[in-house]
């Protein structure tokens, strides 16, 4: 799950990494009296940074990062709301107090999967886009491999920063210690990604994370109760609807409805498809009822998949074990009687019951392919 850049830094704050006082603002609360009290809490502040907290890097070059005197912040923050930045929409805005800059400095740590660790990359050229950097320049970046010895990864991170790195020695060591508390971060949170850039060395000779970057590993959110939100976002209405009835679907661009039991049976039915489908036909979903589905769960399936925008037919593809082709058949029919579909379903059914399927479903006027290949030709045949 991809954290907001205030998420990213509310973690930052609590593992201790230094971050620059901030207040967030929600254009649906009243958010001017937390800005007035922000504002007054800092007398000395000349000028604040005003950051929109969009899903979305490269947000300093697409206007999501602005630049406000004290005088004008109320003002620019007004103008901000609602504006788009990056494809999405200004809703949240973090005010941060204006750090000055000396230097802007890269460091996050990410896994590995190839090398099955965590790895700290750091350079001395910052705020600038990494990926371009690790192509023109790859001899600015710093890359160590790390492992649950913190102690042992602490000192290779250290030998390298020293032969690497001009930096003054008090730099070097306090590039260190935010190393420490990011590294504990990505451990105790279950972090893909932590990534702090810039991390700015300001005038007075501090280090601060000027931005995060954060992603938390999906599979251990339940670990993580506090990300309480994580049902919602990259989710579409209709994927969160088939969650709340036990039904893996997942939404793409294709104009074919998928229902199937069992993973490896609906990703090869959404192959077919393609296979099949030339350039006029590909999956709409996917979507696996699981083992064993009820027949109130196969009517479900096809409400959901059914109401996607832009879906010309529908396929189904059973393949009966422990699911009972006739409970399937009677999901569909209920979801028949229920609201009349008109548009072209092909189904497929072998293995249990599927006798008795298709009867039930010969009564009602359908029939049920016994193959495979031949259901998937006729289904995308409806669409040449
Ligand atoms: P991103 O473009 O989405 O990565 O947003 P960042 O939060 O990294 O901001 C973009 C750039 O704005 C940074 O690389 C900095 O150069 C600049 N910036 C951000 N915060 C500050 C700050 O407190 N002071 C100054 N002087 N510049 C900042
Ligand atoms: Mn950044």
């Amino acid at each position: 799950m991809f954290l907001k850049e205030f998420e990213g830094r509310a973690l930052f704050r609590k593992y201790s990494l230094p971050v620059a006082p901030s207040v967030l603002l929600n254009n649906t609360t009243d958010f001017r009296e937390a800005l007035d009290a922000f504002v007054d809490e800092h007398p000395n502040v000349a000028a604040f940074v005003l950051k929109a907290q969009i899903l979305s890097g490269k947000r300093g070059k697409g206007g999501g990062i602005l630049f406000a005197d004290r005088s004008k912040v109320s003002q620019e923050v007004d103008q901000f709301f609602g504006k788009e930045v990056n494809g999405h929409v200004v809703r949240e805005i973090l005010v941060q107090e204006k750090v000055d800059i000396q230097k802007e400095f890269y460091l996050s740590m990410a896994l590995d999967r190839s090398r099955a660790c965590l790895i700290a990359i750091f350079s001395e050229e910052g705020g600038v886009d990494i990926e371009e950097l690790a192509q023109h320049s790859p001899e600015k970046i710093l890359e160590v491999a790390l492992s649950e010895d913190w102690e042992k990864s602490l000192s290779l991170f250290r030998e390298a920063l020293k032969e690497h790195s001009s930096l003054a020695n008090t730099v070097q060591e306090k590039i260190i210690e935010v190393a420490e508390h990011l590294y504990r971060l990505c451990y105790d949170e279950e972090a893909l990604l932590a990534e702090i850039n810039p991390l700015i060395l300001s005038k007075d000779d501090q280090l601060i994370a000027a931005d995060s970057k954060v992603t938390i590993d999906n599979n251990a959110l339940d670990r993580h109760p506090d990300y309480n939100h994580r049902d919602v976002r990259g989710h579409s209405a209709l994927e969160l609807e088939a969650r709340e009835y036990g039904l893996a679907y997942v939404e793409l661009d294709g104009n074919v409805a998928i229902i199937g039991n069992g993973a490896g049976l609906v990703m090869a039915t959404l192959d077919a498809v393609d296979e099949y489908g030339g350039d006029h036909a590909s999956p709409a979903n996917f979507c696996d009822v699981g083992g064993g589905a009820s027949a109130e769960m196969v009517k479900k399936a096809l409400e959901i998949v059914l109401q996607k925008e832009g879906v010309q037919a529908l396929f189904i593809n059973v393949f009966g074990g422990i699911t009972h082709c006739d409970e399937v058949a009677k999901g569909i029919l209920d979801a028949q009687k229920n609201k009349k579909y008109e548009i072209p379903m092909v189904i497929r059914m072998v293995g249990t019951n599927d006798e008795e399927a298709r009867k039930l479903l010969n009564e009602a006027g359908m029939k049920a392919y016994l193959s495979f290949e031949e259901a998937a030709k006729n289904v995308t045949s409806f669409l040449s």
